[in-house]
Parts: C-alpha cells; structure tokens; sequence
C-alpha cells in the first residue's frame, strides 16, 4: 500500500487485550503528566487520553503514594467504564515500589523499566531481576525502554573504550547509537534468563535527534524480532515536536519499522494532552496505515477568500467530526474512513469536493455567495444565507447516517411445512 514496505514481523504481545505487534494496528499510546498520587486528576485525564483515542495510558510510578494510588486509579476507571491499559513508568525505586506495593503490579498491565535507572554496579542486575520477576509472577508484559538521556553509563564508558582500542575508531555518536540498542538487547536477554518470554517484551530506543533515531530503530528492527514502539523523546513543542516526530516516525513507519508509538509533545502551559493522541492518530492516518476520524480536506486559503468564513467552518466541521467519534465508533463502522472537503472558492473548490465524499465549496471573493455541496461527486444542493455552516453539519450528519449505519441482519427466511 503506497509504498509502504510490509510491517516487520515482530512477535505479537497482549497488553490488557491490547495486542501490540504481529499482524495487529500500530497502537497508539499517550502518558499522563498528572501527579499519580493525585488520584482524582490522574483518572480524569487517563479518561480524556482514552476518549481521545489513545489505547494504553503510561503513568508514572516514581514514590510510595503513587505506587498506593495506582489500583484506586484502576478501580475508579472501571466503574466510569474505561478499559484502556495502564502501564507503569518506574526508575530508580522500581524494584522497591513493586516489593513493598505488589497490589500495584497487579493493576497494570504492563510495566516500563528504563535499563539506564534501575541502579548501579553489582545493585543493577539484582534491581532488574526483582522488577522482572514481578511481572512474570503477575503476568505482564514489560517495555523495556532505553532513552539517551539515560542510557547506562557502565555499558556507555566500556563501549567507549572498545572503540577507541579500534584501529579506525568510530565517531562518539555512532558509538552511543550502538549503546542504546545494546542496552535494549542485552536488557532483553537478561529478562528471559529471568523467566519472562520474549513475547511479553517491547522494546523502544529514544532519542531526540530525527537522524538518530531513524539510524537506531533501523539498526534495532534488523537486530531483533521484538515489538518495537516507536517515539522520538523530548520532542518539544508545538508545530516543532509535531514536525520532528513525524518526519522521524514517517521515515520508520514507511519502512514497516514500529508497532506503537507515542508522539512526546510538550504542552504549552495549560495545554491539552490529548494533543499527543491526535498527532499520533493523524500520523497514522495521512499516511494511510490506520483510519481514527473523518479526514477533514481543506485548503489554505490565498487572496481570492479573504473572509474567515471558510477557515471557521473547516475547524467547526473537524471539531464536530472528532467530536461525534466516541459516538459514532460502533454505531457507524468505516465512518472514519470519510472523506469531507471544506474549500474556499471556486478554483478548487468544486474539484476537491466532488473527489471527497461530501464536500462544499464556499464562494471566494467577488463570487457569487451561494456554496454548492458536492454529495458522492454529484453536485447535490447549493446553500447560500446565513445558515450555511448549520446547513453543511447537517448534510454531513445525514450523509454519516445514510451511508455508514450499520446494516440490520436480513430476516431468517420464513420456514414451510408441507401440509
Ligand atoms: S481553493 Fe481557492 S481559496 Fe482555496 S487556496 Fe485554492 S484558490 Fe485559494
């Protein structure tokens, strides 16, 4: 499909009925930046990551009251009805948190352990070891995530030193790349020498860097058959995260690299979280892999539509498309594979339309104000006044109804007896 070369056939691994890997989605993940001890905040916005879309929610684990909190978080979440998969962030105490708290472990569904932070020296291997057995006496699978902001400084200084003994030395960088999949790899063969399988393990490598991390996960995805989730880390704010994490994440998704990825956008202060998971959806999604909400097709808009008209009816229509979703998601299958053109004047307009499902195209400057609405290819209506933003929703909405409702079962066939 376009391209795209066929997913690397990673092994398949269940996380809370969420299968990440094999044959199934790329999913998309999301984490909270609440307080986990916060129980109240920290389900609300696990509830709001969920409702946006994301399919597993990491949390962080990082004291004693954070550890307490996760199985009320998970209590409260199934009486509001969310499902979504929580997964634990631990660093550091990971080990100790788990011991003292093991209630906790058996709330999540999966656990992340970042080989870089689970202790020093002789402390390493033990710490480690705890963690994983944790997981394998209560059956979750582990993320084992390395990130270059912690990569293991042990393995780090002997990988250093190696090279410069090389007689042709490589640069520094390329010797930290080769640092991190280590780190990911040997982290894994210790793990299934410590009784967990390899398909209750997915790996990440994250880096800040696009080139760095594209360069890593290919050299990890030809290493290893794991299930690989994908992220560029710290990736920033704003249009500067979105454009880095795609254009890094493109790159591997295009080459059949990654089974789950998280888009690691900084908020602006008082921002929305859910971003993340519209950006990871809309990754998806442009690029053809996975379809989540209606595509919403609109134009810039240039000199020849001068009014905001169109710009507002655009994010009006994308705002109640993405809004309807949790609605629509069971009641209209392959809604989300809708196409739906907002154009601003007549050079495209009726082009772009008639190529969407329904389209309208609204009458740029000097033309005639009157927006004729394409239905299926077909000019179908025109719409002029001051309803029209009104007037299109509810074509949109009869269109939804009309074409994706889910089709009733036809009626047995009436059963005769001979007489
Ligand atoms: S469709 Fe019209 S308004 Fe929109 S960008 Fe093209 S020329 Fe400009």
């Amino acid at each position: 499909m376009y391209g795209v070369t066929s997913r690397r056939a990673a092994r398949q691994v269940l996380v809370g009925g969420v299968a990440i890997g094999g044959a199934a989605p790329i999913a998309v993940q999301s984490m909270t930046n609440t307080d986990t001890a916060d129980i109240a905040a920290t389900v609300a916005q696990v509830a709001a990551l969920a409702r946006a879309g994301s399919e597993l929610v990491r949390i962080t684990v990082d004291t004693a009251e954070a550890a307490a909190a996760v199985p009320h978080i998970r209590e409260r979440l199934a009486a509001m009805g969310v499902a979504v998969p929580l997964v634990g962030d631990f660093h550091f105490n990971g080990h100790r948190l788990l011991t003292q708290q093991p209630a906790c472990a058996e709330a999540l569904a999966k656990l992340r352990i970042n080989p870089g932070n689970v202790g020093r020296g002789s402390k390493r291997d033990g710490q480690f070891a705890t963690m994983i057995e944790f997981a394998c006496q209560y059956g979750k699978p582990v993320r084992i995530g390395v990130n270059w902001g912690s990569l293991d400084p042990e393995l780090l200084a002997r990988m250093m030193d190696d090279n410069a003994r090389l007689a042709q030395p490589e640069e520094a960088a390329v010797v930290t790349r080769q640092a991190l999949v280590a780190s990911a790899l040997e982290s894994a063969r210790q793990a299934v020498e410590f009784g967990l399988r390899a398909d209750q393990i997915v790996l990440s490598c994250k880096v800040s860097g696009v080139q760095d991390l594209i360069a890593v996960y290919r050299d990890l995805a030809a290493r290893c058959d794991y299930a690989l989730h994908l992220g560029l880390t710290e990736a920033g704010m704003g249009s500067k995260g979105i454009v880095a994490s795609t254009a890094a994440l493109a790159v591997l998704l295009q080459e059949g690299i990654g089974d789950t990825l998280r888009i690691s956008l900084t908020p602006e202060p008082g921002g929305d979280r859910t971003r993340e998971v519209v950006v990871a959806q809309e990754i998806l999604q442009t690029m053809g892999l996975r379809s989540f909400t209606p595509l919403v097709i609109a134009c810039p808009g240039c000199g020849r539509t001068t009014s905001t008209y169109f710009q507002e009816l655009a994010d009006r229509i994308q705002s109640y498309l993405r809004a309807q979703m949790p609605l629509w998601h069971g009641r209209y299958p392959g809604v989300e594979d809708m196409h739906v053109a907002v154009m601003g004047c007549v050079v495209n307009g009726p082009g772009e339309s008639k190529h969407a499902n329904i389209g309208i195209s609204l009458p740029g400057s000097g033309e005639n104000p009157v927006a004729p609405v394409y239905i299926d290819g077909v000019k179908a209506v025109t719409l002029k006044g001051d309803n029209i933003a009104a007037e299109f929703q509810a074509l949109v909405e009869q269109y939804v109804q009309k074409n994706y409702a889910m089709k009733k079962p036809a009626p047995a066939p009436a059963v005769t007896t001979a007489g």
